[in-house]
């Protein structure tokens, strides 16, 4: 047998299901779509779930693909062990209603043993128990001895996902040779060794379960077949583990290069080479499909685990940034299958630089507060840190517990982990509780699932505002039904509609569909899965009612108003790309009729030079006039036009190219204007940071942008109004105001100090002695602190030598200061001691340094016995 390469033995698969007549389809993006119940795909069926529970019809009833997929639910194994990912491909051949059994368990043997060579006698099938069909499959015709076949109960060989179809499963496993075995007499397939690896399963979804174990045949029979690409490269390559394929070998060789260390010396330092190796791998496909790190969701998934690298990079010694380093050898290894990597290698490198920069900022900040929690369990006089607290450091500052164990253990302190687990238990339910799960694939159920998937509307609203078109289904807000009448709110379907559904950004139509004697006023418009386009609303008048003709009118000035600002939106792409640098990508959009926002990828916020400089550019092609052009034509041959396409979005076999001119082309579904004139004119209201590297722009054109000025103006009037000038004139006004506020301030300042001696009268006859030092303790009505700081001043100067307590009270409050100078001070005089003491008098607290010290209080009443005591406390600080 050859030790095919991981990206050989996707090709052979690949090519050889084409051979049977598969279509062979891209790996979908690792964020799902239109399903809420997943975080990341996680399988090779996942994005197919509308193929198996028919929403949608397949492009073809066979296919096949090799899928990237993302799993976390062991991430707290990863690196421990050689046997446990974040991040594998998944090699699957799909049927829909198509082959079942008998193709399927051929193909996978032919596979296996003709096009990989591997020995046949040394696989060994499984079934499940009561699965004869499959058993004889096996058995008389592939010809495999009955005693090599097992048969496995429902655990290993049944698949179910509560109600709905399930069926048993057939497995291959690969028999690795004694070396890899645990050598006990009784080690056979189904050992937890490693001897026996399973590398095929194939799915047979052939029943309808109810959820309580009873079972009916379905009509329309599914294959769904998986296995692991890493986990085949094993077997061939003849490796101990998938760290040891070519592929992942080679970037775990570079994690070693970069830390200076070797595998497999020490075995701590080993989970951390493989952490790394597994994560960054993880984090390097996130980001080319368009993730972007947060505390959230699939973003939060990507910084914990991009943290989590970061982190046992310091483990092993590294003391600069690494990951973008291994990322570029993850992409090397990997963008034969995948050239969207290669396609984004500087985004990517890029973001991952910016997100170990933050990480390395908060990991000192997560120190800083880890340290104050020790003073505070010092202080509680515990040993143990509360998990909460614990889990708040992991959460928030990104700091993993092993970290903060390692920290406190140094210390002789201890982590309440359950108390942790608890916290990040709770978190997580919290976060699944968010996704509801109903149907047999998770996905939500709504009330569009129960309509007929061979349904289908097209959409004739490019060069249409108006349109007539059959009902060919209506719903209300629960269930699919033959009329809506008046006062109803539900969802009209016509085989074709000018309505545009939102997507790619663009907001939906609104408008009316009537018949001479009804009318439904349309809210929105969407698209669902299998092409439907619902128009969604409420009854105004009259009945509607199943397969019958009406109108539908969208509302013109709204769609030429989104129309303007979609199409600003591209030349708003292309100018910041002249302006910023190729790096710059969509990350999402925004467009309705009042204003458009745009999200794209770039690393600093921009200059006021870089903002004028991009409205200069979409205005001067607004001002050129040129003409918007539509042409429909193959991906490949978009992408050899140079036409802009989206992050890790799924289009189909034809696109539509949006050109303006030769200034922009896009791929793009939207509606626009005919011609860049009729945008009038553009201005950009406000451009902040969205998440790491992705910038935020918010801009108005035509209509819009006059609107925005005339509500400066108005405020720009009132504003002048009150200044009692012209707008021209204000900011020489304000100027003023300013200059005459300053010399008003500095006037009262001098006029508080004066009230506040005269008020004190004579106050040096309250001066006494108390041990050689002279002391004078005064009562002044109605000083604030500042004052009061520069009364004592004024009073310290004067005496010359010695110790200065004043107090007053304002309104409620006690305001207290003390002075010391230098002679009084080494006599023994402490300014802070004296005003610890004192403000307890007048409820209060404070301190300070030896030579000056203030505090507030609250009891006004205690201020004569301030001064009365005063002597006595100085008396006590004296030599
Ligand atoms: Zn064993
Ligand atoms: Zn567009």
């Amino acid at each position: 047998m050859k030790a095919y390469g991981v990206n050989e033995l996707r090709k052979m698969y690949l090519d050889f299901f084409e051979s049977k007549d598969h279509l062979k389809m891209n790996s979908f993006s690792l964020v799902p779509q239109n399903d809420k119940s997943l975080l990341l795909i996680n399988s090779g069926m996942a994005p197919l779930k509308p193929y198996f529970t028919g929403q949608e019809i397949p492009p073809r009833n066979r296919i096949t693909t090799c899928q990237k997929c993302i799993r976390t639910g062991d991430i707290e194994n990863v690196g421990k062990t050689a046997r446990h990912g974040t991040f594998f491909e998944m090699l699957g051949n799909f049927s829909f209603g198509d082959y079942f059994k008998t193709e399927a368990i051929h193909w996978s043997w032919e596979f296996l043993t003709e096009v990989v060579g591997l020995e046949a006698n040394r696989l060994y099938p499984s079934v499940y128990l009561d699965d004869d069909e499959a058993f004889d499959i096996w058995n008389k015709e592939i010809g495999i001895p009955a005693e090599n076949i097992f048969r496995f109960g429902k655990e290993d060989n049944f698949w179910e996902h509560g109600a709905g179809p399930c069926g048993p499963c057939s497995e291959i496993y690969y028999d690795r040779g004694e070396k890899y075995g645990c050598k006990k007499p009784d080690c056979t397939v189904g050992c937890e060794c490693d001897r026996y690896i399973e590398v095929w399963n194939n799915v047979f979804t052939q029943f309808e379960g109810d959820g309580n174990g009873n079972y009916t045949e379905l009509s329309n029979k599914n294959i769904d077949t998986g296995m692991g690409l890493e986990r085949l490269a094993t077997v061939v390559q003849d490796v101990d583990s998938i760290f040891d394929v070519d592929t992942i070998k080679a970037l775990r060789d570079k994690v070693c290069e970069v830390a200076g260390v070797a595998y497999k010396k020490d075995a701590k330092i080993d989970v951390s080479i493989r952490l790394i190796t597994d994560h960054i791998r993880s984090v390097t496909f996130m980001i080319s499909d368009g993730i972007i790190p947060s505390n959230e969701g699939r973003g939060y998934v990507l910084r914990r685990l991009l943290r989590r690298a970061a982190r046992h990079g310091r483990l092993l010694g590294i003391k600069d940034r690494f990951l973008a380093t291994l990322s570029t050898t993850v992409i090397k290894e990997s963008k034969d299958g995948y050239p969207e990597l290669e396609e984004k290698k500087d985004y990517i490198l890029k973001l991952l630089t910016i997100e170990e920069d933050n990480f390395n900022k908060t990991i000192d900040q997560g120190l800083t507060i880890l340290s104050e929690l020790e003073d505070t369990m010092v202080k509680d006089g515990t040993k143990t840190l509360s998990g909460e607290d614990a889990f708040k450091l992991y959460d928030t500052y990104g700091f993993p517990l092993d970290l903060t164990k390692e920290i406190l253990e140094e210390k002789g302190f201890k982590v309440d982990e359950e108390g942790f687990q608890k916290a990040m238990k709770v978190q997580r339910e919290t976060a699944r509780s968010a996704r509801a799960v109903t149907n047999y694939m998770g996905t939500d159920e709504t009330v569009y699932q129960q309509l007929d998937p061979v349904l289908t509307s097209a959409f004739v609203g490019y060069d249409k505002v108006s349109h007539s078109s059959k009902i060919m289904a209506l719903t209300t807000e629960s269930e699919v039904t033959e009329e809506l009448i008046a006062g109803q709110s539900g969802t009209i379907f016509t085989e074709e509609t000018p309505f545009y559904a939102t997507s790619g950004g663009q907001a939906a139509d609104t408008g009316i569909i009537t018949t001479v004697d009804a009318e439904f006023e349309v809210e929105d418009t969407i698209k669902l899965q299998g092409g439907k386009i619902g128009h969604v609303g409420k009854v105004t008048r009259g009945l509607f009612k199943l397969s019958e003709k009406v109108n539908l009118s969208i509302d013109v000035n709204r769609r030429l108003a989104t129309g303007k600002n979609h199409s600003a939106t591209h030349l708003l792409q292309k100018a910041l790309r002249l302006v910023l640098g190729s790096h710059v990508e969509q990350a999402g959009s925004l467009v309705t009729n009042e204003r458009l926002r745009f999200d794209f990828t770039h690393f600093s916020a921009l200059t006021k030079e870089e903002i004028q400089r991009v409205e200069e550019i979409v205005n001067a092609e607004i001002a050129e006039a040129l003409p918007v052009h539509t042409d429909i034509m193959t991906i490949e041959e978009a992408k050899k036009t140079g036409a802009m396409a989206l992050f890790g979005e799924k289009y189909g076999d034809n696109v539509r190219v949006v050109s303006m001119g030769g200034f922009s082309k896009e791929l793009c579904g939207g509606t626009h204007v005919s011609n860049t004139g009729n945008i009038l004119v553009f201005k950009i209201v406000s451009e902040t940071g969205v998440a790491a590297g992705v910038r935020r722009i918010e801009a108005l054109t035509a209509v819009g942008v006059f609107a925005y000025y005339n509500e400066l103006e108005k405020e720009l009037n009132l504003a002048a109004k009150a200044a009692k000038t012209e707008p021209v004139n204000l900011t020489k006004k304000i100027e003023a105001f300013q200059e005459e506020i300053k010399a008003l301030l500095s006037e009262n300042e001098k006029l508080k100090n004066k009230l506040a001696k005269d008020a004190l009268g004579d106050v040096m006859n309250q001066v006494t002695e108390v041990k050689g030092v002279k002391l004078l303790a005064a009562k002044v009505p109605d000083v604030d602190m500042n004052g009061l700081r520069n009364l004592g001043d004024q009073l310290k100067d004067k005496l010359g030598d010695g110790v200065v307590i004043l107090a007053s009270a304002m309104a409620d409050k006690v305001n207290l200061i003390a002075m010391a100078t230098d002679t009084a001070m080494a006599k023994g005089a402490h300014a802070g001691n004296l005003i610890k003491e004192l403000a307890v008098l007048v409820g209060g607290g404070g301190g300070g340094r030896p030579n000056m010290a203030q505090a507030g209080g609250k009891n006004p009443a205690g201020i004569d016995a301030v001064v009365e005591k005063a002597p006595k406390t100085l008396e006590n600080q004296l030599k």
